[in-house]
């Protein structure tokens, strides 16, 4: 499991829907919302 780093809730990567690639690494998400806040200030979340 993956834990997304917005919310903190633990995601399945395999199942997962919702990713981003920052400096190299893949980040998940448990929704469209979380995506778009890490996108928006990955820095802030890491
Ligand atoms: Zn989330």
């Amino acid at each position: 499991m993956a834990i997304d780093p917005i919310c903190k809730m633990d995601v399945d990567e395999a199942t997962a829907k919702f990713t981003s690639e920052y400096k190299g690494k893949t980040y998940y998400f448990c929704a469209p919302g979380c995506k778009k806040e890490f996108d928006g200030n990955p820095d802030k979340y890491l």
